[in-house]
């Protein structure tokens, strides 16, 4: 775990502008147009004499000066490249300009003068800082455009550092900003555990046991504005918990990757704009995905169906559904009063793993693979309890039945099979 610092204060940009662009002072004096030439003329000079044990190596997308060993240089490198094409396909928009990363193993290795005094604070403290310089110009309508960027990143040498920084500078190169703190470190966060072909939660062991043993952190708080950069890993953990779960849940994916290209483009908008209208929905899953959260834990599959429709039984009336054994809880599509009566039959088969047994709603000898139920009742749920193939059932209070095969939250990516599951009024 890290503290990252993300800065494009104007005292920086100046003090940065100065040393690396060479601009005239006065241009600087000006404030609001924050110039510099975006030529990518480097910060750290690559006229610099070579440094013995720092070495400068160049992929693609980035250069990498390093006291790394060679081989964990390129691993690194080889590492971001495979991010940043993730990235670039979230975003909609290819790097289209080298990211400069400095990724320090020994600051003692480093000799005077050769960390950015900007830097030193974070690489001392075991962080990292993206230092970035952009150039604005007003369009007619008066919004400010960013005509040219260049981030230049400082990281320690640790796992995620260098790729949370890095997410940093392909938003500054490529869009000018990126984003309120919230967003800006939640989808750094988010990049640094992004995998191909990787949809499960996949996050540092101490981010994982600190959000699960916290009371969960109020959205309003975690999105409120005026918050600084580099604060602590424990709002870091925050952020990602809030970015993964928009990013995966498809009841709020296709709304967050348009809020994130506005607010990266500095048109009016907030979480709040977006996302009020479903207040509610987003706070009971956003509740229930720090309850289950795990390594491995499937956001896109455990996502609410606020769509269903829930009728109370009658007479003769049934009603029928299919439950997939990779999915979180789904509805059942019955309505219930405390002490109604239900009989309910199932049909199929469904494994827990690939090559697992075919077991019926009825499960294995330890319960995995019952068919199990839950009451919704004003966003709140019940505890949960057990149905099976073929049983009797009482409600215990009211609300709407939702029901689901037994198997640890964070392992039914693997499980296969549907079964069918028939209601009628019970005896
Ligand atoms: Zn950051």
């Amino acid at each position: 775990m890290y503290r990252c610092k993300n800065l494009q204060l104007t005292a920086l940009v100046l003090g940065l502008t100065l040393v690396a662009f060479s601009l005239p002072t006065n241009a600087l004096a000006q404030g609001a147009k924050e110039k510099s030439t975006g030529k990518s003329k480097s910060i750290r000079g690559k006229d610099l004499p070579a440094v013995p044990g720092v070495s400068d190596y160049a992929s693609k997308n980035f250069t990498l000066r390093t006291d790394m060993p060679v081989a964990e240089a390129k691993e690194l490198l080889t590492r971001l490249e495979t991010m940043i094409v993730l990235v670039a396909r979230y975003f909609g928009k290819p790097n289209s300009q080298i990211i400069e990363m400095n990724v320090v193993k020994d600051p003692n290795i480093w000799p005077p003068n050769s960390i950015d005094p900007d830097a030193i604070n974070s690489i001392q403290s075991g962080g990292g800082i993206t230092l970035s310089v952009t150039q604005f110009q007003r369009s007619s309508t008066g919004q400010k455009q960013a005509i040219a960027a260049k981030s230049i990143v400082w990281a320690v040498a640790d796992r995620g550092t260098p790729q949370h920084e890095a997410v940093h500078a392909y938003c500054h190169q490529t869009f000018g900003r990126t984003g309120p703190t919230w967003y800006s470190e939640g989808m750094a966060e988010l990049g640094q555990y992004w995998k191909e072909k990787e949809d499960g939660v996949n996050i540092h062991e101490g981010v994982l046991k600190y959000l699960k043993s916290q009371e969960p952190k109020e959205l309003t708080e975690i999105v409120a504005s005026g918050q600084q950069t580099g604060d602590s890993w424990q709002n870091y953990s925050w952020r990602w918990a809030l970015c993964h779960l928009l990013a995966a849940n498809p009841n709020y994916a296709s709304r967050f990757k348009p809020l994130g290209l506005q607010l990266l483009n500095d048109q009016q908008t907030s979480f709040e704009a977006v996302y009020g209208p479903m207040a509610k929905e987003i706070n009971f899953e956003y509740n229930f995905f720090l309850t289950h959260l795990d390594q491995g834990y499937r956001a896109d599959l455990c996502s609410w169906d606020w769509k269903a429709k829930f009728t109370r039984l009658k007479g003769t009336g049934s009603a029928q559904s299919k439950i997939d054994a990779m999915r979180g809880w789904q509805p059942a599509r019955v309505l219930v009063k405390e002490g109604d009566k239900l009989a309910i039959t199932c049909k199929g088969e469904w494994q827990l793993s690939k090559s697992g047994e075919k077991l019926t709603a009825d499960g294995d000898a330890d319960g995995n693979g019952k068919l199990v139920g839950i009451l919704f009742q004003d966003y709140r749920l019940s505890e949960p309890f057990d149905l099976g193939a073929t049983c009797q059932w009482e409600a215990p209070a009211e609300g709407e039945l939702f029901v689901r095969c037994r198997d640890d939250w964070s392992s039914i990516a693997d499980n296969s099979g549907t079964v069918t599951v028939k209601i009628k009024v019970g005896e």
